[in-house]
C-alpha cells in the first residue's frame, strides 16, 4: 500500500514535472520578446540648449509630423532633468550617452584644466589622430577621454559589431561623445570655405563614397541664401520682439531683426559656419542623416543599428539671440519641419514600428540676465574680472603670492599644489579659507571645497548636483555657484551652465517599437536613457552606469 501511494506520488510529480518543462519550452519556443525589444534602428535625438518650456510653448504651432508625432504617440517625461552642473555641452551628450554623470564619465566641460599636466585641453580633441575629409585640422579628435562606455558601445558589443552605429552633429562633440568608442563614424561640420561633414582617421582613413558624394553634391551651399521666418513674423506671437537690447549681431548687421542677408554676412562671418548659426545648420544635419541612412542601410536587417543625431545650431541661436527671442521661435518651427521630413525618411527606409526614438537635450537655457533685470527679476551679470584685483590682494595677504591659485576654470579654482606644499596650511584649510573669501563676492550663492565632496555623500539640493558633476581625478578644489539668474556671460543673447532648474528642464520624449503611449510629470533624469534603453534592447548597462530605467516607458512586461 505504502508503495502504491509512493509511487502515484512519483507518477504525479513526473507529471507535474514534465508538464512545467513542457511549458518551459513552449515559452522559449515563442522566443525571448519578454527580454527584450529589437528595433532594427535605435534613433537618438539630442536637441542642443532645448528647454522642456519649448514644446509646450510652440506646442500649437507645430505641425503634425514632428514634436507633436513623437508628443502625441510616444511618451513625453514631463519631468525630465540633468541631475549635475555643469549643464554644458560635452557633459550633456556624455551623460545621455553613459547613463551617468561626470563624476564618473570624466567629462567635466567642454574644455578644462588638466591638473595632472597643465594643460587646457578640449573634450573630444585628440592630436594623435588625423582628419579626414578636410585639409584643417578639425578632424583631430576621437572619444578618449570618456573614461566609460556608452549605450552605442553596448550595442556593438552586444552584436558582435554587427549593429552599427553612426553620430552626427555639427558640433564635433555632438557626434565623437554619442558614437562612443566603438563607432563605425561620427560625422561633423567643417564650415570655412569648405562646408563639408568630416571626421576623424579614429574612425576610418577616407570618407565612404555616400558622404564624399553628400559633400560633393553642394547640399550645404544650398542654404546660402536669406534667413526668413518660417511663418508670417506677425504670427510669432511666442516670442518678444525682433529688435531689442536682448540680442546680438552678426558682424556687419546693425540690427538683430529678420531678414538675416547670409550671401552678405558669409565672408565676415565664417562663410560656411555661418549655417551653423542659423536653422539652415539643423536642415543640412537632417540632409547628411537622411544620407546616412541610404548610404549605411541603418535599419535594414534584425540587427539593431544606432543612429545617433545632435541638432546643434538651437545652441548657437539661443547663444546669440535668448531664449525670448523671434530667432529661437523660428529655428523650433524649422526643426520641427526638419524632424517631419526625417521620420518620413525613417517610416520609408526602416518601416513604421520598426524602429525607436528618443529625443532629449544636452542642457536648457536662461532667460537674457538684463531682460529678466528690467522685468524686475533678481538677475545679474558677473563681471569676474572686477572682482579680480581685490582677489589677488587677498591671495597675497593670506599666503603671501597669488600663485597659489593656478587657474580659474569652469566656476572652479584650481591649486597649484607645489604652492599650496609650502604653505603652513592644509589642502583643506587652502581651500576653505578660498571658498569663504569668494562667498562674499558679489553674485555668488554657494561655494563648495573639493574636500567637502570627497568627504560627504549629498543626497539632494544643489551639492547634489555639484557632487554628480565632480569628478576627483579631474575636477578644481573650490567651486562657485552663482545666485539664481546670475550669470558671467555676455550682455546679449542666452547661457546655461549653472545647477538651475532652467538649465535642468530638458525634454524627454520616446517614441516607437517597445515603448508606450502616454507620459509622466514623476521627476526622470537624464542618466536613466541609456540606462532605459539597455533594458529595453535586453542588453548590458553601459559600464559607469548610474541612471535607472524609466519603467512607465516600456511597452513590454
Ligand atoms: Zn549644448
Ligand atoms: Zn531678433
Ligand atoms: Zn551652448
Amino acid at each position: 500500500m505504502i508503495r502504491r501511494v509512493l509511487s502515484l506520488c512519483l507518477t504525479v510529480v513526473s507529471i507535474v514535472f514534465y508538464a512545467s518543462e513542457g511549458f518551459g519550452q513552449q515559452k522559449s519556443k515563442a522566443g525571448d520578446g519578454h527580454l527584450r525589444t529589437s528595433p532594427k534602428l535605435v534613433v537618438g535625438i539630442v536637441v542642443d540648449q532645448m528647454r522642456y518650456d519649448y514644446i509646450t510653448r510652440f506646442y500649437h504651432r507645430f505641425g503634425d509630423d514632428g514634436f507633436k508625432r513623437l508628443v502625441d504617440e510616444g511618451f513625453n517625461c514631463k519631468n525630465n532633468h540633468f541631475n549635475y552642473a555643469p549643464t554644458t555641452t560635452g557633459p550633456g551628450h556624455a551623460s545621455v550617452y553613459t547613463a551617468t554623470t561626470p563624476a564618473t564619465h570624466g567629462i567635466i566641460g567642454n574644455n578644462w584644466y588638466e591638473k595632472t599636466t597643465g594643460e587646457d585641453v578640449y573634450c573630444a580633441g585628440d592630436d594623435s589622430y588625423e582628419s579626414v575629409g578636410t585639409e584643417s585640422d578639425a578632424g583631430k579628435m576621437s572619444p578618449h577621454r570618456l573614461t566609460v562606455t556608452t549605450i552605442t558601445d553596448q550595442l556593438r558589443l552586444a552584436t558582435q559589431m554587427r549593429g552599427k552605429t553612426i553620430a552626427i552633429a555639427i558640433k564635433d562633440r555632438g557626434a565623437v561623445l554619442p558614437g562612443g568608442h566603438t563607432a563605425n563614424a561620427a560625422y561633423w561640420f567643417h564650415g570655412g570655405d569648405e562646408g563639408k561633414f568630416i571626421t576623424s582617421s579614429f574612425y576610418m582613413s577616407k570618407l565612404p563614397k555616400w558622404a564624399d558624394d553628400f559633400n560633393a553634391s553642394k547640399a550645404a551651399e544650398n542654404y546660402k541664401k536669406p534667413w526668413t521666418t518660417l511663418r508670417p513674423i506677425d504670427s510669432y506671437l511666442e516670442s518678444g520682439i525682433d529688435d531689442n537690447v536682448y540680442e546680438g549681431l552678426f558682424e556687419g548687421e546693425n540690427a538683430p531683426v529678420f531678414p538675416h542677408d547670409l550671401p552678405k554676412l558669409w565672408d565676415a562671418n565664417g562663410k560656411f559656419g555661418l549655417l551653423s548659426a542659423t536653422p539652415y545648420g539643423n536642415s543640412l544635419t537632417a540632409d547628411f542623416a537622411v544620407a546616412a541612412l541610404e548610404g549605411e542601410k541603418l535599419g535594414t536587417d534584425d540587427i539593431p543599428d544606432f543612429l545617433a543625431i545632435s541638432f546643434s545650431s538651437t545652441d548657437y541661436v539661443g547663444h546669440k539671440y535668448g531664449v525670448n527671442s523671434k530667432e529661437v521661435q523660428d529655428v523650433y518651427m524649422r526643426l520641427d519641419e526638419d524632424l517631419a521630413r526625417f521620420f518620413k525618411a525613417l517610416d520609408k527606409k526602416v518601416g513604421q514600428g520598426e524602429y525607436t526614438v528618443f529625443l532629449t537635450a544636452d542642457h536648457a537655457g536662461m532667460d537674457n540676465a538684463a531682460y529678466l533685470k528690467d522685468s524686475k527679476i533678481p538677475a545679474g551679470n558677473i563681471k569676474w574680472n572686477d572682482s579680480k584685483p581685490k582677489f589677488d590682494a587677498f591671495l597675497k595677504s593670506t599666503f603671501g603670492t597669488t600663485d597659489v591659485v593656478e587657474v580659474f576654470s569652469n566656476y572652479q579654482f584650481f591649486l597649484d599644489q607645489d604652492v599650496v606644499k609650502n604653505l603652513e596650511m592644509s589642502v583643506r584649510e587652502v581651500q576653505e579659507t578660498i571658498a569663504n573669501e569668494v562667498l562674499t563676492y558679489e553674485g555668488v550663492e554657494h561655494v563648495y571645497t573639493a574636500d567637502q565632496m570627497w568627504q560627504n555623500e549629498y543626497t539632494d539640493g544643489i551639492p547634489h548636483l555639484i557632487q554628480n558633476g565632480h569628478n576627483q581625478k579631474r575636477s578644481g578644489d573650490v567651486i562657485v555657484v552663482l545666485k539664481p539668474d546670475y550669470v558671467s556671460y555676455s550682455n546679449t543673447g542666452s547661457t546655461h551652465g549653472s545647477p538651475y532648474t532652467y538649465d535642468t528642464h530638458t525634454p524627454l520624449l520616446f517614441y516607437g517599437k517597445g515603448i508606450k503611449m502616454g507620459s509622466t510629470v514623476m521627476r526622470t533624469e537624464i542618466p536613466d536613457i541609456a540606462a532605459t534603453l539597455a533594458v529595453l534592447l535586453g542588453i548590458a548597462f553601459p559600464s559607469g552606469a548610474t541612471g535607472k530605467p524609466i519603467v512607465a516607458v516600456l511597452g513590454h512586461r
